[in-house]
């Protein structure tokens, strides 16, 4: 049986839903890869302030977070990257309060005569939306407002403060949402609806960045014998990575989230760059590795592992010997992170209310999901003692082309989304 509340959430999503379906198609619209996320976070902030959120909205300063835990490496200057947050300061205060946690930033739409139509340009068909950020993780930024519009409609508010996030950053340091630790936000749950089919992440490997600087020695191609290729002698090197892979993936390494994974661990050379002229042996190389650790496992020794790695096939090579390459470290130094850790009262009531908002909204039990990828989850769990709800809607090809999101189950993680914040915050009168 449901009860009142919920069938009048519920209805109240419904009503809402084709303005949610809206305001995905212009988020969607705007192309928020790093460095141009600012025309996004307008309009997030506008959507907001139009609700009567108090409005935050800053740059990162690297200084501000630089010496804290959870601090990834940047390349270039953080001029442009915006954080919006939203606070909902609830009159009674007599629940919990919550952060609802998205990120605005989106991957780069790769080469656009794959896709079936502009990335930047949704579309929708047979019930899915199509676009680069739909699902990752722009659906997700749209069910956290439309299930508090929801609540609005009802004519209540959370008994708790909210702190509506809308954070840069999250594909490639995470720095974003250190941000909002930085500056203080902090409440006693966090919900982050990424794209994981509608189940419950209860854990996420950690990820490192790091790019191999490799020179050479240059010559004409017609005397190839006396210099060195600079591109040719990566090859080896990301052989022994993979090895190193394989090895970190053994049985032995993984944590009980992943014993049942063969391969949960990926290593990936992300990017490669090198030469200059196809008739001149190479005396440059760089490229981007993305390698992922387990929950616990140190990024101080994975570090120095890598490291290891590289200079040892490095010295197989009769130029490199003398000449080691470079590893420098830019982007991601995540640790893992596992809700199925935190035994705390707090986590696990935080469990049980999304437990049941899931229940009450599909009828099915909520699953769990250890996740291959990293999620922003791991600054609340691991930095300020907040259980991290990775929660949200049916994604696909995310990262890749034709990125499309199920719009019925973004409308039932809404549904979700608003029974879970009616749960955990309780509700006042508006
Ligand atoms: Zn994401």
């Amino acid at each position: 049986m449901r009860t009142d509340l919920e069938t009048r959430l519920f209805e109240a999503v419904d009503a809402g839903f084709d303005a949610q379906v809206a305001f995905l198609s212009e988020l969607t619209s705007h192309p928020s890869i790093r460095g141009q996320e600012q025309s996004a976070q307008t309009f997030m902030a506008d959507e907001l302030e139009r609700r009567g959120f108090d409005i935050d909205r800053w740059q990162i300063d690297i200084a501000d977070i630089q010496h804290l835990p959870g601090f990834s490496p940047v390349m270039g200057p953080y001029d442009d990257a915006i954080n919006v947050v939203g606070t909902h300061r609830s009159q009674t205060k007599t629940g919990r309060s919550l952060i609802l946690n998205g990120h605005i930033d989106v991957v780069p739409a790769g080469p656009l005569e794959m896709w079936d139509s502009p990335p930047f340009t949704p579309r929708i068909a047979d019930g899915w939306l199509y676009g680069r950020g739909g699902g990752d993780m722009k659906a997700g930024l749209a069910s956290n407002l439309f299930a508090l519009d929801a609540l609005t409609a009802c004519g209540i508010a959370p008994a708790a403060d909210v702190f509506y996030q809308s954070v840069v950053e999250e594909e490639c340091t995470g720095n974003g949402a250190l941000a909002c630790l930085a500056r203080g936000y902090r409440a006693d749950a966090a919900l982050i609806p990424e794209p994981f089919a509608e189940h419950l992440v209860t854990a996420q490997l950690g990820v490192i960045w790091f790019q191999v600087h490799l020179k050479g020695l240059p010559t004409h191609v017609a005397y190839a014998g006396t210099g060195a290729n600079a591109i040719e002698a990566a090859i080896p090197l990301i052989a022994a990575l993979h090895e190193m892979e394989h090895r970190w993936n053994a049985a032995e390494n993984r944590t009980d989230d992943y014993a049942h994974m063969d391969h949960a661990l990926n290593l990936n050379v992300g990017k490669f760059e090198g030469g200059d002229w196809t008739s001149s042996v190479p005396a440059w190389s760089i490229f981007d590795v993305r390698m992922a650790i387990f929950p616990g496992q140190s990024i101080d020794a994975a570090k120095a592992e890598i490291e290891q790695v590289i200079c040892e096939a490095a010295r197989d090579n009769d130029f490199l010997r003398n000449s080691l390459p470079e590893i420098v470290y830019h982007g991601f130094h995540a640790e893992g992170y596992a809700l199925s850790q935190d035994s705390s009262a707090k986590a696990q009531s935080a469990i049980a209310a999304l437990d049941g908002a899931h229940r009450a909204t599909t009828g099915q039990t909520l699953e769990r999901e250890a996740i291959t990828a990293t999620t922003d989850a791991r600054f609340f769990g691991l930095y300020a003692d907040t259980p991290a709800l990775v929660y949200g809607p049916r994604a696909e090809a995310i990262h890749g082309f034709n990125e499309r999101v199920d719009l019925e189950s973004m409308r039932r993680i809404t549904k979700a989304t608003a029974l879970f914040i009616a749960d955990w915050c309780g509700t006042e009168d508006l």
